[in-house]
Formats: C-alpha cells, sequence, structure tokens
C-alpha cells in the first residue's frame, strides 16, 4: 500500500491518501505539543513508539470485539487505518482525579474516583477544547442523534474496563485517556486516532512515577525512556 496525496496534517500525525478511497495511512511524527500549541518540542523516536503502542492496543480492543479502525502497521512510523469521518468530540475517560479536573473541580490529585468518570470535551482548537455536554454536542451538530452520544460512552466505558486491568497486570495506573470516534462509510462508529502515552497517563504502580506525555507538559526530561518502558512491559519484556 503506497501513499498518496497528504490528506490533512496534525499536531502529532500526517494523514495520507492510497490507492485505496477506504484506506488512509497515518504517519506518526516526533512532534509534542501542550497547552494548545504553545508548548512544542520533538523527540526522535517518539511517533515510531506511539505507533507500536498504538497498534498493539488497537489489536487487542479488536480482539475484545471493539471496532477501530486500525488495519496494520506498516513500518515504523506509519499505520494503515479506514477512512473514517472523525466525530469532533474528545472522549475522556477518568480512574483517578489529575489534570484538568483536578484544576477544574478542586478534586485532589492522585484521589481515586469512586466510579469511572466518562467526560466530553469539544475537539476545537480555537476554542481550546472546551468542555461540553449531551445537548452542547447536539445543538453544535457534532452528532446528530443522542444514542450515538450513548454508544461512544459505553464503547468508551468497555474499552476501560479492558484497558485497565491489562495494564494493572504489567504495573501500570491507567488514569485517564482521551479517545476519539469517528463513523466508517457504513455509518458504524468506531474507535479512530490513537491510544498511547500521548494521550493516555500511566503511573508507575510501585514508584507512582509518570510513564506519559506529562513528563514533557511538566517539563520533567526521560519521555522517550518512559515510552519505551511502556512498550516493553506492553510487549512483556519487563
Ligand atoms: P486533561 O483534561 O486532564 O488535560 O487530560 C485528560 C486525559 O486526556 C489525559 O490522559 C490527556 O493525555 C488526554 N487529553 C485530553 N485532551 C487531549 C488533547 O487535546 N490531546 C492529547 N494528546 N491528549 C489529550
Amino acid at each position: 500500500m503506497e501513499k498518496r496525496a497528504l490528506l490533512y496534517e496534525g499536531k502529532a500525525k500526517k494523514l495520507y491518501l492510497t490507492d485505496d478511497e477506504n484506506l488512509v495511512i497515518s504517519e506518526f511524527k516526533d512532534d509534542l505539543t501542550a497547552f494548545n500549541g504553545e508548548k512544542k518540542s520533538s523527540e526522535a523516536g517518539k511517533g515510531a513508539l506511539n505507533n507500536k503502542i498504538s497498534t498493539e492496543l488497537f489489536k487487542l480492543l479488536e480482539s475484545h470485539g471493539i471496532q477501530t479502525h486500525f488495519v496494520k502497521m506498516l513500518d515504523d512510523n506509519h499505520m494503515l487505518h479506514k477512512k473514517a469521518s472523525v466525530i469532533l468530540i474528545e472522549v475522556i475517560v477518568r480512574n483517578i482525579a489529575t489534570g484538568s479536573l483536578s484544576r477544574n473541580l478542586g478534586i485532589e490529585d492522585g484521589k481515586v474516583l469512586p466510579f469511572t468518570l466518562v467526560e466530553f470535551d469539544y475537539k476545537n482548537d480555537a476554542l481550546g477544547d472546551p468542555k461540553i455536554n449531551d445537548q452542547h454536542a447536539l445543538i453544535l451538530g457534532l452528532v446528530e442523534y443522542q444514542d450515538e452520544l450513548d454508544k461512544m460512552r459505553r464503547v468508551a466505558r468497555q474499552i476501560n474496563d479492558i484497558l485497565k486491568p491489562y495494564f494493572a497486570e504489567k504495573g501500570l495506573k491507567l488514569v485517564d485517556f482521551k479517545l476519539e470516534f469517528g463513523k466508517d462509510k457504513e455509518g458504524n462508529i468506531i474507535l479512530v486516532d490513537e491510544i498511547s502515552p500521548d494521550n493516555c497517563r500511566f503511573w508507575d504502580i510501585e514508584s507512582g512515577e509518570k510513564m506519559d506525555k506529562d513528563r514533557f507538559r511538566q517539563g520533567l526530561g526521560g519521555l522517550k525512556v518512559a515510552y519505551e518502558e511502556v512498550l516493553n512491559r506492553i510487549l512483556g519484556k519487563k
């Protein structure tokens, strides 16, 4: 499968057309951004690590019956996947309070939530990805029907039920993560984007160390080593 014209360049990936109109290729970039693009950097090898981590996690989710856009990993930085029209909602799943939840609502950082929280953010850089509820999503026309929001929330919880124990077994707490969904050509809502330490928070169960993009966001250093460690644990090389 060959890369054709560049369709879109995002902050972390470039999207290319292929010779099959139903399939596209994502190129995982080494670029890092935070705080709505205000903080920028690049870390050689980060894109390849995220491609490999996402590949393993998409395969895991597919094996549990979750529909995703994943087709196959082509090489270090490229993933072949189904074309889908992206729904402009970031679905945030949280097991432990930290980040914007602690900042916005004053919930103690590190507090285990009494139940898994699922939130929606409007995927809109110019507005700073504001938090929205179901009515906002419908008024904005981000989806047509309430059912679609219910499905995204249900699948997000299913994904958490798969990933949380999976990572616990590998010595990592799945603190929170961001998912994106899209509609394939048949109109099915499927999981798209990536699942990687760029959009998940992982804390080492023993040391409490942050093993995700917060190393960059908080200027802690050691981002690549942490991402490599996450991949090694996924691959059972711990
Ligand atoms: P928070 O709202 O606390 O900043 O983020 C919650 C979770 O969603 C974190 O795991 C974070 O990585 C992810 N997340 C939220 N918004 C974005 C985003 O715009 N880009 C990326 N890569 N991750 C996000």
